[in-house]
């Protein structure tokens, strides 16, 4: 997940997490962590801006379980395929999911991302 400053629509945080269903083809975040994640973003202000996880064996495209597991209709969910196949560069491809409705929308790759509280060139903190 990333996380950002609310209403800023900018992913300024890093924030790993543990696949609790601990499968190849599924994920599900562990309900503990995320209470404590949720906790943590309303103290700093924050919000999930970005949302994102692989597909090993399909297209980068939100499956039916994702749909509805997104709870977050302002947050960007974000799908990378890493399955066989593919041209070189990886499927990366972003979607708003609200009330079950997918809607993608364009991804803009660059090669350095200026950060509001730190200036050019950084990347984002991994803790
Ligand atoms: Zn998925």
């Amino acid at each position: 997940m990333i996380a950002g400053a609310d209403g800023s629509d900018r992913p300024e945080r890093f924030i790993p997490m543990v696949n609790a269903a601990r499968s190849p083809t599924f994920y599900e975040f562990e309900s503990g962590d995320l209470l404590r994640l949720y906790r943590e973003m309303d103290n700093n202000d924050e919000v999930p801006v970005v949302i994102y996880h692989s597909h090993t064996a399909t297209e980068a495209y939100p499956s039916r379980t994702d749909v509805s597991y997104a709870s977050e209709p302002r947050a960007h969910y974000v799908l990378v395929s890493t399955r066989d196949g593919q041209p070189s560069d990886p499927e990366f491809r972003s979607y708003r999911i609200v009330d079950g409705e997918i809607t993608e929308e364009p991804v803009n790759v660059v090669e350095t991302y200026m950060f509001s509280h730190t200036g050019a060139d950084d990347v984002p903190d991994c803790r």
